[in-house]
C-alpha cells in the first residue's frame, strides 16, 4: 500500500513524532514518501532511502489550507492509499482538510496499526489506558493520526536529499502576528532518559526545589500532574498525562503522585517506574517497579544526599 507520512519540523529538524512514524513504517516494509510542512530554513531532513518534499511557508503566515492542497496533488498523482501524521496541531489541521476533501473519516490518537492483505487495523487506547478498541479501515484512502511516543524511534540517517516547494499565499493564509517561544532549559520532557514528576504530594510549590535538585543530580527532565499544573505550581508544558505530554523514559520517578488513570496514560510505558507516596494503597504502586512508601519531603532529600 502506497503510504504518505506528513512530517513536521521542530527545532529545525524532523520532529521526533515524524521519525517514530517512519521507524514503524520501515518495520512494516511499506512503500512510503514523506511530505514535510514547516517554515524554518532546514538542511537535514532528506534521505537516500525515502523521498521528502518540503512544503515551506513564510514564517509570518499560517498556510495549512494551501499545504493541504499541495499534499492532495501528491496523493492523487502517486495514488496514495494511507496517510499518516502525528496527533499534533499541524497534523490534525491538515488531516482535517484532507479527510473532508476525500469524504473519509480519519482515525485519531492511534497507538498502533497493522496492515494485512491491504486491510488496515488501528488500535486506540481508551478509558485512560484501561481498554483498547480496534478499527478496520476500508476506504480507498485512509487517514491516521498517531499519538506521540507510540513507536520506538530507530536510527534514521538524514541528509540534504530533499526537494522544497515554497507554498503560495492567498486569501486562505492567515497572518501570524506574534510567536511566543517558550524558554527551555535543561533536559526536555519528551527526549530525556530520566523524568522526575511531581504531584500534589509535594505539599506546596516551594518544595519543587527538591525536584529540581534531584533532577539536576540525575540530568533528568521535570514533569508534573494536572493537579499541580492547575494549581499554578508548574507550566502546562510540563504536564504529563492524557491532556498533557506522553513520555517514555528509561526511568520515571513519580513523587507524591496518586497515579490516576489520566496521569498513567502519559507515563505507564516508561521502562522503569519508581514511585514515592505516603499511601501504600496509591494506584501508582500498581504500575511501579520500585515503590517507596514514605514522605516525599524526607525521602527526596535523602536521595539527593546519597547521589
Ligand atoms: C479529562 C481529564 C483529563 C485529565 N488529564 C490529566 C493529565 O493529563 N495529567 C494528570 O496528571 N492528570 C490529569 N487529570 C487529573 C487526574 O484525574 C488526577 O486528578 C491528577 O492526576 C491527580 O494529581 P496528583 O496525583 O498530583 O494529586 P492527588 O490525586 O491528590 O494525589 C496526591 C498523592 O500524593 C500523596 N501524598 C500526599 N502528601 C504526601 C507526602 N507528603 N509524601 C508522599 N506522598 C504524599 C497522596 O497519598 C496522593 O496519593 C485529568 C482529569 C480529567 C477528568
Amino acid at each position: 500500500m502506497k503510504t504518505l507520512v506528513i512530517g513536521e519540523i521542530v527545532n529545525d529538524e524532523l520532529s521526533s513524532g515524524t521519525l517514530e512514524i517512519i521507524s514503524k513504517i520501515k518495520v512494516l516494509n511499506l512503500d512510503f514518501s514523506v511530505i514535510t510542512v514547516g517554515n524554518a530554513d532546514v538542511t537535514n531532513i532528506g534521505s537516500d532511502s525515502f523521498s521528502n518534499l518540503y512544503l515551506k511557508s513564510s514564517s509570518n503566515k499560517l498556510n495549512l489550507f494551501n499545504c493541504a492542497n499541495e499534499i492532495k496533488k501528491f496523493i492523487n498523482e502517486k495514488e496514495i492509499g494511507l496517510v499518516l501524521s502525528n496527533s499534533s496541531y499541524i497534523g490534525r489541521d491538515i488531516i482535517a482538510f484532507l479527510s473532508v476533501d476525500y469524504k473519509t473519516s480519519p482515525v485519531s490518537n492511534v497507538i498502533n496499526f497493522e496492515i494485512d492483505n491491504n486491510e488496515i487495523k488501528t488500535i486506540n487506547s481508551i478509558n485512560g489506558g484501561e481498554s483498547e478498541y480496534i478499527t478496520k479501515l476500508t476506504s480507498d484512502i485512509n487517514f491516521i493520526l498517531i499519538r506521540p511516543k507510540s513507536f520506538d524511534q530507530t536510527e534514521v540517517t538524514l541528509n540534504d536529499n530533499f526537494e522544497t516547494i515554497d507554498v503560495a499565499e492567498n486569501e486562505y493564509s492567515l497572518d501570524v502576528f506574534d510567536v511566543h517561544i517558550e524558554e527551555k532549559t535543561g533536559p526536555q520532557l519528551e527526549d530525556s532518559k530520566i523524568v522526575i514528576s511531581a504531584g500534589r504530594g509535594m505539599v506546596e510549590a516551594s518544595n519543587l526545589k527538591l525536584i529540581e535538585d534531584l533532577a539536576s543530580k540525575l540530568n533528568a527532565a521535570i514533569g508534573g500532574t494536572r493537579a499541580i499544573v492547575d494549581a499554578g505550581w508548574m507550566p502546562y508544558s510540563n504536564q504529563v498525562g492524557q491532556t498533557g505530554k506522553t513520555v517514555k523514559p528509561d526511568v520515571y520517578i513519580a513523587c507524591g503522585i496518586s497515579g490516576a488513570t489520566q496521569h498513567q496514560v502519559g507515563m505507564k510505558d516508561s521502562k522503569y517506574i519508581i514511585a514515592i507516596n505516603k499511601d501504600e494503597e496509591a494506584p501508582i504502586f500498581q504500575i511501579s517497579d520500585l515503590g517507596i512508601v514514605g514522605d516525599t519531603l524526607s525521602v527526596i532529600p535523602k536521595l539527593i544526599e546519597n547521589l
